[in-house]
Order: structure tokens, then C-alpha cells, then sequence
């Protein structure tokens, strides 16, 4: 008997478990995967297409190309999620199936920000991204402000990574000197369950002449003033503001009647949500892991992991641990490293750091090619 399984959105998770599920499973499995883009970007590539490392075109890992064997990859919007029933719209017709997975992702609200449109320029997306790329050439004295206008986010490292990036940046054009870096973050510290990260980094920072105002965020932008209006009401002026938007779940997600203050609710070690046979991996849900690739990656395993084992009626695999391990760009072409664990001390995650060098680079310019032939089926 062939086992049907909606996955909804094909990012990080999305693709992660739809290749285990194929790899493991072959035809003892018929997965569709819906995604309205056209191709995937990571999303630490953003970065690179940000600061001209790599073009636009080089970093996307077109859905044409997709070639995962029993794996059925449908480019439609996804219009309307029943839960109860396992019913989903697209605008290309309506699928049901055994199970369903939403592995939406998380979307930007720029609008929330009063200011942000007009004045200022968020960087998360790939189209923000290109713009600043574009910007960045004509930029040549005055202050950045790196600012987070909302929490949670993806990939808290992100903002300490394009602050390191944008000082490379610099002083690679002979600008340095005449332009002040501030990045404005929600936390007290730059990783707050790794303090040898946060060490590092803030150590780091000292050395690059890269302000960290910690403990806030950004409410507004005052485009008359060019001032960042901060939680705490005081005001920083920029010439130029780089801006995290507020994050929230795409609007088919919140229609569908699974969140809970903002996010679908899941079991942390199953991923199930409350509805039967219907699960939910990544950005999309209130886990209590950060929001990141890494984590959605796994959580995405474990829930292939014991479908598989219920498909061939094996015993119950482990849950989801809450771990994960990330790169972190610390300017100077280094890379380092971060592993953070989020369940075993319920509360009190704790992590570890592995130093910047250029063999922690050269891992991580690995990462992606791994999983492009991994997820795309096109490794054998
Ligand atoms: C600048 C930046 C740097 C980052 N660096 C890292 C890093 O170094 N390491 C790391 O682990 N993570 C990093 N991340 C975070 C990472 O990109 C995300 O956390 C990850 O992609 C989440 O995976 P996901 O599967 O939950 O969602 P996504 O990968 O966002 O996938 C969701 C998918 O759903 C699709 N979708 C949404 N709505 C619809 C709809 N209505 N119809 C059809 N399709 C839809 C989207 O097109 C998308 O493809 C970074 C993010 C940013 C912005």
C-alpha cells in the first residue's frame, strides 16, 4: 500500500523531508510538494548576493531542475489549508492525502514597521538583498544602522554576520573610517545561549569599531529626520538603515485555524500538531528552536523518520532533540562556528563555539552543494 503525503512548501524542511522520504521509502511513498516560487535560495546566500560575493542568478537552485524520484513538485500557491480534512487549495486544484506537513516558512511585515517602506531597506529577502546590493557601490560615508524590528526572527546570528560583512565591505573599498556601523538587537548579548559566542563576537566587534546597542528594537523610522525610533524611545540617526522585518506566518497559514499567537503550536519532540495525521516543521511553528534552516532541517528528519517507521511498522524512532549547529561569517573570509542546544535544559539553552578559521569557510562552502544534490535528487 502507497502512503500519500502533502508537504506544503518547499524550503529547508519542505525538501529535507521529502527527499528522506523518497530515498528511504521509494515507492512505498507518493509525495507531492507544493511551492509558488520558482526556486530555492538559502538563506545565508542572501548575504552573498547582498555584499556581490555571488550574483542573484548563481545562488538560486531552480524548482525545474527538481528530480527527487517519487516526488510529485507542483510550482502553485497554496490558497486555503484545512486541517480537519487534509484538504488543500492551490491555484491549480485541490489535493488530499494520508498526511499533510506545513513547512510554510515564515514572511516578512514590512508594513509594520512605520517607516521601514519608505526609508529604509530590509535585507531578508532576496529581492532586499539585490536592492542593497545595487545601493551599496553609491554608499561611501556616513551611519549604518543594522536594526531588528521584531522577535523572533531568522537566524539571530544573521544581523552580527552582516555587520562583520558590511566592515569587510568597507575597509575592502578604503570606506571604513568614514562610516559608523550600529546594530540594534532585541537581546542582551549577540547569541544568548552560547556566551563563548557572544564573547567572541562582541570581542570582534571591539576590534572592527562596530557598535552593538543591546536590549531593543526598532518601532519606526522617521523619514523627515532619517532617525530609528527605538523600544526603549530614544532615537538613532542613519544614512542608511538596514532592517530585519517583523516576522509572521504567511496568510494561507493563519486562515487555516492552526496558530496560536502567531505560529502553529507542535509537539516539540513529534512535530504533530493537534490535528490527526497532520504535522507542521521550521519557521512556521512555535517550536522553541530559533528560527533557522538547521533546525527546520532536522525537525523535518524526525518527522520523516517516524512516518517511515509507522509505514513499515517498526518501533517509534527518537524525537527531536532540539539541536543544531550553524556557520557564522566573522568578516576577513572566516567562518565560525555555533551548536546550540534548545530542549535538554528545558528554558536554559546552551551552546558551544568553534572558532573562526578558514577550514570552518571552506565546511561551510560544502553545506550548500550537499544539499542541493541531496534534496533535488540529482546526486546518483
Ligand atoms: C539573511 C538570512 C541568513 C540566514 N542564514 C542562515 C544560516 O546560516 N543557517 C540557517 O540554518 N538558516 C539561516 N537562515 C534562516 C533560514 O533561511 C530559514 O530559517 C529556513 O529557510 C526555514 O526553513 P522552512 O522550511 O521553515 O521555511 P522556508 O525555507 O522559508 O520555506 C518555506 C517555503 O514555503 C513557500 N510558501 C510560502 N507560502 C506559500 C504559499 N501560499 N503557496 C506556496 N508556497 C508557499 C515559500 O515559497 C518557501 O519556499 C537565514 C535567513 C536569512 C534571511
Amino acid at each position: 500500500m502507497t502512503t500519500s503525503v502533502l508537504v506544503l512548501g518547499a524550503g529547508f524542511g519542505g525538501l529535507e523531508l521529502s527527499s528522506r522520504l523518497s530515498q528511504t521509502l521509494g515507492d512505498q511513498v507518493d509525495v507531492t510538494l507544493i511551492d509558488r516560487a520558482d526556486a530555492f535560495v538559502f538563506g545565508f546566500s542572501k548575504l552573498d548576493v547582498m555584499f556581490g560575493k555571488r550574483t542573484p542568478e548563481a545562488v538560486r537552485l531552480a524548482y525545474g531542475d527538481y528530480a527527487t524520484p517519487h516526488v510529485r513538485f507542483l510550482r502553485e500557491t497554496i490558497t486555503a489549508i484545512d486541517p480537519e480534512s487534509r484538504r488543500v487549495v492551490t491555484d491549480g486544484g485541490t489535493y488530499e492525502a494520508d498526511v499533510l506537513v506545513v513547512a510554510l516558512g515564515a514572511e516578512y511585515d514590512v508594513a509594520a514597521t512605520s517607516g521601514l517602506a519608505e526609508d529604509g531597506h530590509e535585507f531578508y529577502s532576496v529581492a532586499g538583498a539585490e536592492a542593497v546590493r545595487e545601493l551599496l557601490p553609491g554608499f561611501t560615508s556616513g551611519t549604518v544602522v543594522i536594526g531588528i524590528c521584531g522577535a523572533p526572527f531568522k537566524c539571530p546570528p544573521a544581523p552580527s554576520e552582516t555587520a562583520f560583512l558590511l566592515d569587510e565591505y568597507l575597509r575592502e573599498r578604503g570606506l571604513r573610517d568614514a562610516v559608523k556601523i550600529q546594530l540594534v538587537m532585541p537581546f542582551g548579548r549577540p547569541v544568548p545561549p552560547s556566551p563563548e559566542t557572544s564573547d567572541a563576537i562582541l570581542a570582534r566587534f571591539a576590534e572592527r569599531g562596530i557598535e552593538f546597542v543591546p536590549d531593543r528594537k526598532v518601532v519606526a523610522l522617521d523619514p523627515g529626520t532619517h532617525e530609528a525610533v527605538l523600544s526603549d524611545g530614544s532615537f538613532l540617526p542613519y544614512d542608511l538603515f538596514l532592517g530585519v522585518p517583523v516576522h509572521r506566518v504567511p496568510d494561507v497559514v493563519s486562515a487555516s485555524g492552526m496558530t496560536q499567537n502567531g505560529w502553529i503550536p507542535v509537539e516539540p519532540g513529534t512535530g504533530a500538531t493537534r490535528y490527526p495525521n497532520v504535522y507542521a516543521v521550521g519557521d512556521v511553528t512555535s517550536v522553541g528552536t530559533p528560527k533557522a534552516g538547521v533546525f527546520a532541517e532536522r525537525a523535518a528528519r524526525v518527522v520523516a523518520d517516524q512516518l517511515i517507521a509507522r509505514i513499515r511498522g517498526a518501533a517509534e524512532p527518537p524525537g527531536y532533540d532540539g539541536t543544531g549547529a550553524c556557520f557564522m561569517e566573522f568578516g576577513n573570509r572566516e567562518v565560525a562556528g555555533v551548536a546550540v542546544d534548545f530542549f535538554s535544559t528545558p528554558g536554559h539553552p546552551t551552546g558551544t563555539f568553534t572558532e573562526p578559521s578558514m577550514e570552518m569557510a571552506a565546511e561551510k562552502a560544502a553545506f550548500g552543494p550537499e544539499r542541493h544534490a541531496r534534496w533535488f535528487g540529482l546526486d546518483g
